[in-house]
């Protein structure tokens, strides 16, 4: 939601809805480029904001989208209430400007949609125990809604969005990829939280943990989105469901590692303790009794992941080199489950368009490589086409 004429738009979509006979509550998130401006002008008067703060200064950026909200579905002849997070009772854990939500209450919601109203609630925030405003992380609107119509019992719960579902590839990349009909939650959680940035990973997390099917849809047209439900039978017909790549990886190699027990543990406890999320591993033995170790880490984290690294080197010893372009493709599909020679297929199709794997992973849904950055795009094209993904059903 950019602008005022965004604010209309999505409120005649609601009015629609709820002429339509529905009782209708709504989760909005801030305007667009809000909640950024809001992170930078805290950062210019703190390097460090306090965490507290930081959460009572965002969530602002929804509770001036709520009230708009209410206002255009007043303009158009719609009773309509806003709620912010604390009032629609969306409890979280202590924790700040990552807080889990620990229940839903609903507040008054239920009474007003029983009195024909529409409800509009500030996605992203929460209230905790001891009465503070949390926030769930950057994207945590869809979690909100997410919780919301798991705690209000919804029929149907829709995420609208700028893209308009889940593809078979990020079709900037590959001009024929296919929206999907469904997915997985599993699936969706493998493709939305590489690359393909669909919504929120922890929302998808939650969606299947209690089981929330939904729908993710473009908030710009009336096409039909993809819907995430559980698993179903027929879904493993489908050997690969999409690609997903993320270009944001840097390569670490360890080498010189004393080879005995707990050097793993130090190095990657001494990695978790400052927030680097290490993907792909792998350890090999090396001369003299030494090992090596290589992993992808966030580009972002690179800086911060070698000063934990050399860190742990005063105590045990060791290298480190790392190669900062490096991008991370992966197939994804339940179907993987019970059928083999996904990996195979990957691997020659790469191999012919010539690019070489630093690393592969695998998962029960997923086969992962670690390729150089320059050739991400080629290497979605190719697996794109290799595993026929052009003639999914969408
Ligand atoms: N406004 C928050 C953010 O920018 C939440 C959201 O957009 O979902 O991260
Ligand atoms: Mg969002």
């Amino acid at each position: 939601m950019g602008t005022v004429e965004r604010i209309q738009a999505v409120a005649n979509r609601i009015k629609e809805s709820y002429d339509a006979g529905n009782q209708v509550v709504v989760v909005v998130s801030a305007r667009s480029g809000v909640t950024n401006e809001l992170v930078a002008r805290a950062k210019s008067i703190n390097p460090h904001p306090n965490e507290r703060e930081m959460d009572m200064l965002l969530a602002v950026g929804e509770q001036e989208t709520i009230a708009l909200m209410a206002m255009a579905l007043h303009a158009l002849g719609v009773p309509a209430e806003s709620r912010t997070g604390a009032q629609a009772g969306v409890i979280t854990n202590n924790s700040h400007t990552k807080a889990r939500i620990l229940r839903v209450e609903g507040g008054d919601i239920p009474e007003l949609l029983s009195q024909g109203m529409v409800v509009i609630v500030a996605g992203f925030q929460g209230i905790n125990s001891s009465g503070h405003i949390s926030t769930l992380g950057r994207g945590g609107s869809d979690l909100s809604a997410v919780a919301l119509a798991a705690g209000l019992n919804a029929d149907l719960c829709q995420i609208f969005t700028d893209v308009e579902g889940v593809f078979t590839a990020d079709p900037r990349i590959v001009p024929d990829a296919v929206k999907l009909g469904e997915v997985s939650y599993e699936e969706m959680l493998e493709l939305a939280s590489m690359g393909t940035k669909v919504m929120q990973a922890r929302a998808v997390e939650f969606a299947k943990k209690y089981n929330v099917s939904f729908e993710v849809r473009s908030s710009f047209n009336n096409e039909p989105g993809t819907i995430v439900k559980e698993e179903v039978a027929s879904m493993e017909d489908v050997l690969v469901r999409g690609v997903a790549i993320d270009k944001s990886q840097t390569l670490v190699v360890v080498s010189d590692l004393p080879d005995e027990p707990g050097t793993a543990a130090k190095l990657f406890s001494a990695l978790a303790e400052s927030n680097v999320m290490v993907d792909m591993i792998v350890q090999n033995i090396g001369r003299e009794g030494k090992a090596n170790m290589t992993f992808t880490i966030p580009r972002e984290d690179s800086v911060l992941a070698e000063e934990v690294v050399n860190r742990v080197f005063q105590e045990i010893g060791g290298s480190l080199t790392s190669t900062t372009d490096i991008a991370k493709l992966s197939v994804v599909g339940v179907g993987m489950r019970s059928h083999s020679g996904v990996a195979a297929t990957l691997f020659e199709t790469l191999s012919e368009g010539g690019i070489n794997i630093s690393l592969i992973g695998t998962s029960e849904i997923k086969i992962s490589v670690a390729i150089d950055l320059e050739y991400a795009d080629l290497g979605v094209k190719l697996a794109h086409k290799a595993f026929g993904l052009e003639k999914a059903v969408g």
